[in-house]
């Protein structure tokens, strides 16, 4: 079928066929992928690889760390705080533009001064801040925003701006790898792998240097930055199989694709598709997000009523196009089309698209 999941996601069929040949003897190993020691030479090699691997991939300078974590997106909104805030005397700022950031912000809350320097809550998230619109100070704690509501179908085309002694973070979960990111520009930078990077249970944190040592020795071992950049992402078992999939996906993109400039291109025309067909029938569908930061990774859209929305998912099942329903906050569709969605899909949701708006307007 086509998946047209959030998260998780599709991955590339070749990434899975070459998982499946391995699966239960990875060659040269004797053993599966899983069954390794995360201290084993054959395992330290994956993890290496995959981490230079990555750096080409996103040209990540040397000024910043490659950490490989768990629990999820959701830990980083309060390792975030827990390491950059509490105790900093600061306040951190907040561009809340969906239900990720808005998460955040309430996580880091219970560590420290926040502010919501812009929320977008009263429009329902559907657009990020007007250029200009928002005060960053110079003494805050670091700026964070979220580069693509995975909800809401909002995205950021390019970063905020940030002074420069203000550290930039960004989750950049659902766009990860989609599209080239500034690295030097940020902070940090994380993402859960579950949309383009690979299966959940592994969380990436690309980290500036010298924001690593901040966090308080009395935090939980864990929740310290510094524990896992000491031990080279190893203070605890890492999520082997996560990165070596990882490693794989980054492989893909490098070799197969042709790098991130030529994946963003073709996630812009895959969006294109879609977005076309909305604003072609403006009275039968209607877009979410604001037409300067559509997603090009969730496209969310409404139709004119319940009946005719159930009929859409039902009759799409049938061209097998699957996993459409929008979260129940925004309701209507979510159509996810991260990197692994082929051009096929969405050429063929496109055009069930428009076949549905003219049989049913
Ligand atoms: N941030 C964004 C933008 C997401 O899309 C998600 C999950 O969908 C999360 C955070 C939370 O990720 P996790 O479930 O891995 O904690």
């Amino acid at each position: 079928v086509f998946n047209f999941s959030a998260g998780p996601a599709a991955i590339p069929l070749s990434v899975l066929q070459e998982v499946q040949a391995e699966m239960v003897c990875l060659p040269g190993a004797g053993a599966s992928v899983m069954e390794l020691s995360h201290r084993g030479k054959i395992f330290v090699d994956i993890i290496q690889q995959a981490e230079a691997d990555l750096r080409t991939l996103l040209s990540i300078p040397e000024t910043h760390e490659v950490l490989f974590l768990q629990g999820g997106a959701a830990l980083q909104f309060s390792m975030i705080p827990a390491n950059l805030l509490k105790d900093s005397q600061k306040t951190a700022q907040y561009l809340v533009t969906g239900t990720w950031g808005k998460k955040a912000i309430g996580e880091a809350r219970k560590e420290g001064e926040v502010e919501a320097t812009f929320d977008g809550s009263a429009t329902n998230f559907d657009r990020i801040p007007a250029e200009g619109d928002c005060k960053i100070s110079d003494d805050a704690a670091y700026l964070y925003y979220c580069s693509n509501e995975t909800i809401q179908g909002v995205q950021f085309p390019t970063p905020p701006a940030a002074p420069t002694s203000v550290p930039l973070i960004c989750d950049a979960s659902s766009d990860f790898l989609s599209r080239p990111i500034d690295i030097a520009n940020h902070g940090i930078v994380y993402a859960c792998a579950q949309k383009n990077a690979g299966p959940a249970g592994l969380t990436v944190v690309i980290i500036r240097k010298d924001l690593i040592d901040r966090g308080n020795e009395n935090l939980p071992g864990y929740l310290l930055y510094k524990n896992h950049s000491a031990a080279e992402s190893m203070w605890n078992t890492p999520p082997t199989f996560g990165v070596y999939v990882l490693g794989k996906i980054v492989k893909w993109l490098l070799n197969d694709i042709g790098g991130l400039d030529t994946m963003a291109k073709q996630n812009a025309e895959k969006a294109a598709m879609l977005y076309e067909v909305i604003d072609a029938n403006p009275d039968f569908y209607k877009g979410h997000a604001q037409a300067d930061c559509r997603s090009k990774m969730n496209v969310t859209f409404n139709l004119p009523s319940d009946e005719l929305l159930a009929e859409f998912v039902k009759e799409a099942a049938t061209h097998k196009i699957e996993n459409l329903k929008g979260h129940r906050s925004v309701g209507g569709i979510r159509a996810s089309i991260y990197n692994a969605m082929p051009v096929e899909g969405v050429k063929t949701l496109a055009k069930f698209m428009t076949e549905f708006a003219a049989k049913n307007s």
